[in-house]
């Protein structure tokens, strides 16, 4: 697969994370999670550009971050990740056949899995990486609960994500339509009738949402620099 081209969410605010500083601008190890993320995009062949998408007024600094890493073009997200996946498609060469929806807040995903991604797409619309369930889950209402669901039958959903462009783009233009909301690429093709394939996930390939995984991704950004 070639030509593709990543899209890198990184317009989140840090608010979870009780910091001033972009989520994505936060330093694991001395590099800011925008550059890990946007590095193993870059390192996976087939992957020949990448779109940033940061907050307003952080366009300058992501643009020096990433000339070390490759071809790149930075654009301002919206106030929603949908809306910063819409701003990103605005930019992305039309001809682009393939492309690779990521999210900054992933900063340990291996060009491995970027590659694993992209050579799962033939037959396909998507590709989502998952990992299994390991807890219970309850369905709840309120603070009772309605059900328990049957985990065997649950994935957790990961980026990288790849899709069939066109289909990426029918589907954002489908939700932005009908004013559905999602929370992942994956979601935008199933809700338009797209079939998207399930490839396994890295557990190591955390989110970074609460000062905790952090502190949790700190460490493991350490342990990865000792080798
Ligand atoms: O907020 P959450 O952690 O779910 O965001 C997932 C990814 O989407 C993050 O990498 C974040 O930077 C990005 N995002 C974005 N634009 C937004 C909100 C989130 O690019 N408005």
């Amino acid at each position: 697969m070639e030509d593709a081209v990543a899209i890198v969410l990184a317009a989140g605010g840090g608010e979870r994370l009780g910091l001033p500083t972009p989520k994505a601008f936060v330093d694991l190890d001395g590099r800011p999670m925008l550059l890990h993320a946007a590095s193993a995009a870059l390192a996976c062949p087939g992957i020949e550009a990448l779109v940033a998408v940061v907050p307003s007024g952080w366009e300058r600094a992501a643009s020096d971050l990433l000339d070390v890493v490759g071809r790149h073009t930075v654009v301002v997200g919206g106030s929603t990740r949908q809306a910063s996946v819409r701003a990103a498609l605005d930019v992305v060469p039309p001809a682009a056949p393939v492309l690779v929806c990521h999210d900054a807040a992933r900063p340990f995903a291996s060009a491995a899995l970027f590659a694993a991604v992209l050579s799962a797409l033939d037959g396909v619309d998507g590709v989502v990486p998952v990992v299994p369930v390991a807890d219970t889950v309850k369905r709840i209402r309120g603070d009772l609960v309605d059900r328990t669901e049957d985990r065997a039958l649950l994935a957790l959903a990961q980026t990288p994500q790849a899709f069939d462009a066109l289909a990426l783009r029918d589907a954002h233009a489908r939700a932005e339509r009908d004013g559905v909301e999602v929370t992942d690429d994956a979601a935008a093709l199933e809700l338009a009738g797209y079939r998207v394939r399930t490839i396994p996930g890295d557990p190591g390939n955390f989110k970074i949402t609460s000062a905790e995984d952090l502190a949790r991704a700190e460490l493991v950004a350490t342990e990865l620099a000792r080798g």
